[in-house]
């Protein structure tokens, strides 16, 4: 039986994520950004939930841990940060560990930039990627801990994931990413159908999110650093990736 995989709000704009497996009866949350509408989403199915997987240890994907964990005795999963900046986490996971909820199995990434200590999860069978606050569905994740290149190296780990992937990221920024691209990817064509699917979606209450990988790759702005192109338009001919990631990332962050 194929995974079931439930995504709703979580805070103001955070993603609530559950992966099911029907097998077993196993049931993970993707992060946890608060309790209730976690265990909302639970009871609305009647699972329980098992196991919490964790990206990274911003308040807002790790709020409701405590809650969750005293509540159902679940196994949290965490980074493999040396700080334990994490509470409540049972096993810590790093590069290439494989995490098992009931049969489904999660290969661990780290992704750092963001934090130093984001990792993504991605579940091969079901190609579903979950990458919190590193990619965000046309844009990426500010970078706060790390540097650019850094954060450039671990976007390339997830844009080098098939392109029939589907994206579940963080945070519902699709709009407010896409109304940045614009200004510095006006001519791309990939982006201004997916502004349109995305005005559409957000007129309708839905969320933006899953996305399909291999269109982020056309769309996305900050998984084209290193097309010459895109720095053309930045007027950084011959610039580097990483160099050209970075003044995206700056734009960003004042615009
Ligand atoms: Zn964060
Ligand atoms: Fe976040």
């Amino acid at each position: 039986m194929a995974a079931e995989i439930r995504l709703f709000t979580c805070l103001s704009d955070n993603f609530g994520y559950l992966i099911h497996d029907p097998g077993t009866g196993a049931t993970a949350s993707v992060d946890a950004p608060e309790a209730s509408p976690i265990i909302k989403a639970l009871d609305k199915e009647g699972w329980r939930l098992t196991d919490i997987l964790v990206t990274h240890h911003h308040h807002d994907h790790v709020g409701g841990i405590a809650e969750l964990k005293q509540r159902y005795g679940c196994r949290v999963v965490g980074p493999h940060d040396k700080q334990a900046k994490i509470a409540n986490v049972d096993q810590r996971v790093a590069h290439g560990d494989i995490v098992k909820v009931g049969n489904l199995l999660a290969r661990v990434l780290e992704t750092p930039g963001h934090t130093l200590d984001h990792i993504a999860y991605v579940f091969d069978t079901e190609k579903a990627l979950f990458a919190a606050d590193t990619l965000f569905s046309i844009g990426c994740g500010r970078v706060f801990e790390g540097n650019y290149p850094m954060m450039w190296d671990s976007l390339l780990k997830l844009r080098s994931l098939p392109d029939d992937f589907k994206l579940y990221c963080g945070h519902e920024y699709t709009a407010s990413n896409v109304k940045f691209a614009l200004t510095v990817d006006p001519d791309n064509a990939a982006l201004k159908a997916r502004a349109e699917e995305v005005a559409r979606l957000r007129a309708a209450g839905q969320p933006t999110i899953p996305t399909l990988l291999g269109e982020e790759k056309q769309a996305n702005v900050f998984l084209r650093a290193d097309d010459p192109e895109v720095a053309m338009k930045l007027h950084m001919k011959g610039a580097g990736a990483a160099e050209v990631f970075g003044e995206l990332r700056e734009r960003k962050n004042k615009s």
